[in-house]
């Protein structure tokens, strides 16, 4: 029976269980460190935390969900989601809750892995899947000062529910996919808001609508209504992610839709200028709102472009000396996304440190197989990130395609063959070299100048490339 342990339940740990489950894996043990299955989708619950492709997309082929409450979901309609899967697939009972991996050593003699929780645990399996995410550890800025301010101070991804934002001066640091959305839900309850912006975001119109009970009783009783929804919203993303790369006259077109998008909602303002994008269209991420915009054009609301200087005691210093008093500071500053596994300490065959062999940068074939460490295989690893187009559907690419490794290896533990993953990176930092995401400051980048979180291409491209687990592109090791 072959031994296989996962780390993490959210939906990248729950997309290998189910996928492995249904090969007729069932020796699995999940290891959380939290107290519930979701990953991100527990630990997000900001004001306005929701997906922001499209639902039907954003979940799995093979459990279509009617009950979606709206087009772009809202989070606790994503987690009731991930919930429910857990349960109908059998999932609950293989995962170890408030279990934290702090290391996995592979023992070449046994061919097996060890791994070592931080209460002490330790299990020993013969396959290791990491599914802990790229956006899982929240990244607060070094700011001077940082720590002297007085007042409640937390993270969009650890949102404080007990401080009461009511007719309070609140500061929101950052502005990106998570600020974008809770601007404008706390924008109207808060006495005075400033939005610290460091690069102003691109925005699309979100074409989001409620999902009405005739729409879900439809979703329901022919799922293939749904299927088609999903399709079209495939089929955008896809245009999308082409137009971003590949299509210079097609982003031309898009990018007009977006600066018409956002001229229009601030027609009547004189903020036109400071939230125009100074940087290429898709090198950051794009984001789809229709209210942000109108929120940071409120009279309660100042919009900050000129540099922190530092954090006091009662508020926010910029750098020409101005004073922001205020009573609550939210940072929406993003995640330590290049760190991809800390602070697990992996070990290969012969002891080899993944931290070391990834210097310069994590990397992957297929984001999935690291050449001298067998048996492990990652879910949502280096390079399987999007600019456009859904994850869900990634992990199920990667889940199908590490169930096929599992079947194969069974036995023998099988790594990726240096030669095949070599050659790989050198053809996808090719493209990514010159590509979009290297025209501008982001997080898919490390100091060495590496994109190590962008997939390079469109969602097919990967699907093709992961459909198949070829083993002669693997070398058995022990
Ligand atoms: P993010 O996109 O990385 O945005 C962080 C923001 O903080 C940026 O505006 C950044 O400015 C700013 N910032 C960082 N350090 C700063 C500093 N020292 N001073 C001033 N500003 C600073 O983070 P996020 O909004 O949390 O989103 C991260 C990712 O999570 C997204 O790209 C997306 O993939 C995912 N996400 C998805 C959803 C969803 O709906 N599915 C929702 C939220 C997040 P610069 O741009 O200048 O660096």
């Amino acid at each position: 029976m072959t031994r296989i342990a996962i780390i993490g339940a959210g939906f990248g740990g729950l997309a290998a269980a189910i996928e492995l489950k249904r090969a007729g894996f069932d020796d699995l043990v999940i290891f959380e460190r939290g107290e519930d299955v979701g990953g991100v989708w527990r630990e997000n619950t900001y004001p306005g935390a929701a997906c922001d492709i499209p639902s039907p997309y954003y979940s799995f082929s093979y459990a279509p969900n009617p009950g979606w409450s709206r087009r772009f979901a809202p989070q606790p309609d994503i987690l009731g989601y991930l919930r429910h899967l857990t349960t109908a697939y059998d999932i609950g009972r293989h995962i170890r809750f408030g279990a934290a991996v702090a290391s996995a050593d592979f023992d070449r003699a046994t061919g097996t892995w060890t791994i070592a929780t931080s209460n002490g645990d330790t299990v020993e399996v013969d396959i290791l899947i990491p599914a802990v995410g790229q956006l899982s550890r929240p990244a607060l800025p070094d700011i001077e000062g940082r720590d002297s301010f007085a007042g409640p101070a937390f993270h969009s991804a650890r949102w404080d529910h007990s401080v009461d934002l009511r007719g309070k001066r609140v500061a929101v640091i950052g502005t990106g996919a998570s600020a974008i959305q809770l601007v404008p839900q706390i924008q109207p309850h808060v006495s005075r808001l400033t939005v610290f912006q460091r690069s102003a975001p691109y925005l699309l119109p979100r074409l989001d609508t409620r999902f009405s009970r005739l729409r879900r009783g439809l979703f329901a009783k022919v799922p293939l209504t749904q299927t088609a929804e999903r399709g079209a919203w495939f089929a955008l993303t896809e245009g999308l992610t082409v137009a971003i790369l590949y299509a210079r006259p097609l982003k031309r077109v898009v990018e007009a839709v977006s600066r018409w998008h956002m001229t229009r909602q601030l027609r009547d303002t004189d903020l036109g200028e400071r939230l125009s994008p100074d940087y290429p269209f898709g090198c950051k991420r794009v984001l789809f709102s229709n209210d942000y915009l109108p929120a940071v054009a409120a009279p309660n609301v100042d919009l900050v472009t000129i540099g922190i200087e530092a954090i006091t005691p009662t508020g926010v210093r910029t750098a020409d000396g101005a004073e922001h008093q205020v009573d609550v500071i939210v940072y929406g500053t993003g995640f330590t996304a290049t760190d991809f596994l800390a602070p697990i300490t992996v070990h290969g065959a012969d002891g080899r440190d993944l931290r070391a062999q990834w210097r310069e940068g994590a990397r992957a074939y297929l984001g999935v197989s690291v050449p001298h460490f067998p048996n492990l295989f990652l879910m949502y690893g280096p390079n399987t990130n999007l600019g456009s187009g859904s994850i869900v559907f990634m992990l199920e690419c990667q889940a199908r395609y590490i169930a096929q490794a599992v079947r194969m290896s069974a036995g023998r533990p099988l790594a990726v063959r240096p030669e095949v993953e070599q050659e790989y990176d050198d053809e996808l930092q090719g493209r990514l070299r010159d590509g979009v995401w290297s025209k501008c400051s982001n997080w898919y980048r490390v100091a060495s100048g590496r994109v190590v979180n962008n997939w390079p291409g469109t969602v097919s491209e990967y699907r093709r490339r992961t459909r198949h687990f070829r083993r002669d592109e693997y070398e058995p090791v022990g």
